[in-house]
C-alpha cells in the first residue's frame, strides 16, 4: 500500500480508521504454509482474537486457513464467515462446562485447559474427542504478561499431571485426539521453543488416538528497525523435520498445526488518526490525535511499540513530538518520537496495528469505535461502518424517575 492510498483513506472514510492490507495477509499466510512444506499434513488456524472482523475471516477462509477460537462468540462469526465447523478449533480459558458443550455441538474440535472440565466432559461426552492444551513449563519469551507457559500461569495442563490426565482419559474412555501447547506470545529462540515442542513430543507418545499436534503460537513479528523477528523459515526447517520422525516413531501420519494471529495480520495493519492539536510546552511538544487507548491500548497495556509516520507531510524535517490521545486519562503513543513535521489537521499512520488493536477497542469516554477498511486488490472496501450515537445508547434501558 502506498502512502497516498492511506491518505485517500482517511479522506473517504474518515479519522480515525484502521486499514488492513489483504495482500500482505495472504504474503504472510503463504510464508507460515512454505516455511513448513515438509509437513505432509499442516494446519495453519488463524487466532480470531487478534482481528475478528467478518470480512478478514472470509479472507483466512479463502486462502484455506482454519480458525483458532476462545469464545463461543469467536466460533460464531467463524461460522458467519462460512468457515467449515471442522476447521476451527476452540481451545478457551476459565469458561464454564456449559459453553465448552454448546461448542462441541456445533462440530468444532475443543480444546480443554484442565483437568477437573476434562473430567466432567469425558464422563458426560466419552464420544467427543477432545484435544488437551498442555503447559511445558517454559518461558518462550521476556515478558511476563504475554508469556503463558511458565509455571505460575493459569493456561494449559501441567506437565507434571499428566498421570492425572492419563487417568482421567481411561476412567472416562474418552478419546484424546490432539495434543496444544501455546507458550507464549514471542519466540526469541528457537532452541528454547523447539527445547519446548520437546516436551509436548514425549507427552503426545502417551497418547494413541492423535490426528494432530498444536504447537500454539509465539511467532515474532518485528515493530521496528532493528527488532529481532522470529526465523520462520529456520523454525520451519527444523520442527517439520522432528515432527516427521514423531509421526516416523508414532506409526502413522498426523497433522501439525498452529494458531498464530499476530504473525498473519500485525504488519498488514494501519491505524490512521488525525492531529486535533499541536501543543507545546515548556519541555515537550505533544501532538494530540483524534484518539485514544479506547482505539488503541497496546502502548499503554504493555508498552508495546508502534511506527508513527506522519503522512500527510512524509518528507518533511523531523521533529520530537510526544503523540497523545484524547482521553481524559494518561494515554501516551510514543514519548519524544521523531516524526516528520506536524501542522494540526495532519494524518498520522500508525504501524502494526492489525493485530489486538481494534478487537481490544472500548468505548471509553463515550466515543465510537472507528471504521475498518479492507484494501483488496487495489481497492479500499468498507468492512465495519463507524459507530454513531445509537450505537452508544443500544442496550441502554432508561429508569423513568417520574413514575
Ligand atoms: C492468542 C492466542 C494465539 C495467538 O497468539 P499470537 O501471539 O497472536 O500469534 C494462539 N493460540 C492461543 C490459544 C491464543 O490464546
Amino acid at each position: 500500500m502506498l502512502t497516498q492510498d492511506l491518505l485517500n483513506i482517511a479522506q473517504e472514510y474518515g479519522s480515525p480508521v484502521y486499514v488492513y492490507d489483504a495482500g500482505k495477509i495472504t504474503a504472510q499466510y503463504e510464508r507460515l504454509n512454505s516455511a513448513f512444506a515438509k509437513a505432509k499434513s499442516l494446519r495453519i488456524h488463524y487466532a480470531v482474537k487478534a482481528l475478528s472482523n467478518l470480512s478478514v475471516l472470509k479472507l483466512f477462509k479463502q486462502l484455506g486457513a482454519g480458525l483458532d477460537t476462545v469464545s463461543l462468540q469467536e466460533v460464531q462469526l467463524g461460522l458467519a464467515a462460512g468457515v467449515d465447523p471442522k476447521k476451527i478449533i476452540y481451545t478457551p480459558n476459565g469458561v464454564s462446562l456449559a459453553e465448552i458443550e454448546k461448542v462441541a455441538a456445533l462440530g468444532v474440535q475443543i480444546n480443554i485447559d484442565n483437568l477437573s472440565i476434562l473430567e466432567q466432559f469425558g464422563s458426560k461426552h466419552p464420544d467427543v474427542p477432545v484435544c488437551v492444551r498442555i503447559n511445558p513449563h517454559v518461558m518462550a519469551g521476556g515478558n511476563a504478561n504475554i508469556s503463558v507457559g511458565h509455571i505460575d500461569s493459569k493456561f494449559g495442563i501441567s506437565i507434571h499431571q499428566i498421570p492425572h490426565l492419563l487417568r482421567i482419559v481411561e476412567n472416562t474412555n474418552m478419546t484424546v485426539n490432539g495434543v496444544h501447547m501455546h507458550t507464549g506470545s514471542d519466540i526469541l529462540d528457537i532452541g528454547v521453543f523447539l527445547y519446548a515442542t520437546e516436551i509436548l513430543f514425549e507427552t503426545a507418545a502417551k497418547f494413541k488416538d492423535l490426528e494432530f499436534i498444536d504447537f500454539g503460537s509465539g511467532f515474532k513479528v518485528p515493530y521496528k528497525e532493528g527488532d529481532v523477528a522470529t526465523d520462520i523459515e529456520e523454525l520451519g526447517d527444523q520442527l517439520t523435520d522432528r515432527f516427521n520422525q514423531f509421526c516416523a516413531d508414532y506409526g502413522r501420519e498426523i497433522t501439525l498445526a498452529f494458531e498464530p494471529g499476530k504473525f498473519l495480520v500485525s504488519e498488514a495493519g494501519y491505524f490512521l488518526a488525525q492531529v486535533n492539536v499541536v501543543k507545546q510546552t515548556t519541555s515537550t511538544v505533544f501532538a494530540g490525535i483524534d484518539s485514544g487507548f479506547n482505539h488503541l491500548i497496546r502502548p499503554m497495556l504493555y508498552g508495546s511499540y508502534h511506527g508513527i509516520t506522519n503522512i500527510s507531510n512524509p518528507d518533511g524535517r523531523n521533529r520530537f513530538y510526544s503523540v497523545v490521545g484524547y482521553i481524559c486519562e494518561t494515554d501516551t503513543f510514543a514519548q519524544n518520537r521523531q516524526i516528520s513535521e506536524i501542522t494540526e489537521g495532519d494524518i498520522l499512520a500508525f504501524s502494526n496495528a492489525g493485530a489486538y488493536c481494534y478487537s481490544m477497542a472500548s468505548n471509553y469516554n463515550s466515543r465510537y469505535r472507528p471504521a475498518e477498511v479492507l484494501w483488496y486488490n487495489g481497492e479500499a472496501h468498507l468492512i465495519r461502518k463507524r459507530e454513531t450515537m445509537d450505537d452508544i445508547l443500544n442496550n441502554q434501558v432508561e429508569l423513568d424517575f417520574a413514575v
